[in-house]
């Protein structure tokens, strides 16, 4: 079944307030298993607030309005609805009574105008506004739908939760289900593309590409009866995505971050892990520091961001850091072996880069970084080239050293993922 938004006020147009009806609709029909294809904003005027709900009458089964329902000449959604689904306004005595006893309870006089919030179309069902003056109104023609509710969210969320819900619940009984599965080490376009067959011929469940910084995830989602139909539907998809990325997933489990999925290995192993860190500023440590109960896997880390702390606190060569620069392969390498020996840890990960948005230059741009990591005795570096501001190059950088150690220990402590 299929839904679509259209919220109505010249001041959304203009850029005056932001839409958040729609994104808050948007979501809620999501979750109740509506598919919704289309969102529009039209301005307090009438012929085109008609043409608008002509089109997505005609295209989608149920149209969702929020806007325009107040007392005021402006306020047309009301109007031009019965106007196209040809039916006279008449006075509901339940909603007059009811902005009656608005106005009496506060003890403001009642203008004439607000007569007009009582007038509803014929054959319509009225929402009771608890929190306004105007209510919400259902109307139905054949199989098509049309709900009207008022723009301000203090009113339209309450009146959405309390009566538009169990609503579209009786007339659309499907869930939707959710499961998404994260990639690392794999950038959005090659994911992409080694899906792109299973996207070309999706129906039910659906897959969607998502990027988050250093990471990837594909969320498959399945419109089901109920959730074990749901689960059976996602289920050989999500296996399959597992198949084609191997160890890029760390995780099918939507509240699961790469940070604890690095934190879940070490666990698992009986790990210790310690960071050098130079760009990053302990921000790797940070990540870390987010799973309750790593210190069983974390104990120490070292920030060494100038030469003077490399040397000092890792043990870095003074000859490396002249001959080779602070960002250089080989004083990542020194870095995470100086870590390792001063920590005590199994693992130890370094990062050293220029970050920006000076300090380039041409053989070692802004966005440059190598990454160690020593492990089992052995040393490995790998060099990255970010894009982006300085943030975005110190965040890549963080993904992609907690990616590294994860492949590391997968790849160099005989476990399988
Ligand atoms: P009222 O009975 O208060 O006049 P109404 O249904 O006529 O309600 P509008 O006059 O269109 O609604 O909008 C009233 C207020 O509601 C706006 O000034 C704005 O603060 C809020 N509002 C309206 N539409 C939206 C929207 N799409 N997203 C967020 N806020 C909105």
């Amino acid at each position: 079944m299929t839904v679509e938004l259209i919220s109505v006020g010249t001041e959304i147009l203009m850029g005056n307030i932001v839409n958040t009806n729609a994104a808050w609709l948007a979501k809620e029909c999501a979750a109740l298993g509506l598919s919704c294809f289309y969102q529009s904003v039209v301005g307090d005027n009438e012929d085109r607030l008609k043409e608008q709900m002509k089109t997505s009458l005609e295209r989608s089964d149920i149209v969702i309005l929020t806007g325009g329902l107040g007392p005021t000449t402006d306020d047309l959604t009301k109007e031009t609805a019965a106007l196209l689904m040809g039916k006279k306004l008449v006075t509901d005595q339940h909603s007059l009574e009811r902005v009656k006893a608005y106005f009496q309870v506060r003890g403001i006089e009642m203008t004439e105008n607000n007569k007009k919030q009582a007038l509803v179309p014929e054959g319509a069902r009225v929402l009771d506004n608890d929190n306004g003056t105007a209510p919400g109104l259902i109307l139905e023609s054949g199989e098509k739908c049309m709900i009207l509710l008022p723009g301000p969210p203090n009113e339209m969320k309450p009146l959405f939760e309390a009566q538009v819900k169990p609503f579209l619940k009786a007339l659309n009984p499907c869930i939707l289900y959710s499961r998404t599965v994260k990639l690392c080490g794999i950038g959005e376009s090659k994911a992409a593309a080694m899906v792109q067959d299973m996207i070309d011929t999706q129906e039910n469940p659906t897959i969607a590409p998502y990027a988050k910084t250093g990471e990837v995830h594909f969320r498959v989602t399945a419109q089901a009866q109920n959730e074990k139909e749901g689960k059976k539907l996602v289920k050989p998809v999500v296996k399959e995505l597992k198949h084609r990325f191997g160890q890029a997933v760390f995780t099918t489990k939507e509240e699961e971050t790469l940070e604890k999925a690095l934190a879940d290995l070490l666990l698992e192993k009986g790990l210790m892990i310690s960071f050098a860190e130079s760009c990053t500023g302990g921000m790797i440590a940070g990540r870390l520091v987010n799973v309750p109960g790593v210190s069983k896997a974390f104990g120490t880390g070292y920030v060494t961001y100038s030469n003077k702390a490399k040397r000092k606190l890792l043990g870095v060569k003074k000859s490396t850091l002249k001959q080779f620069g602070a960002v250089s392969v080989q004083t990542a390498k020194e870095m995470a072996q100086g870590a390792l020996l001063a920590s005590g840890a199994d693992v130890a990960v370094s990062v050293t880069g220029i970050a920006g948005p000076d300090g380039g230059t041409d053989k070692k741009p802004v966005g440059l970084v190598y990454i160690g990591c020593c492990v089992q005795g052995r040393t490995f570096v790998q060099e990255y080239h970010f894009l982006g501001n300085r943030e975005k190059i110190r965040e890549s950088t963080v993904a992609a050293a907690l990616t590294f150690a994860r492949s590391c220990l997968l790849e160099y402590t005989g476990e399988k993922g």
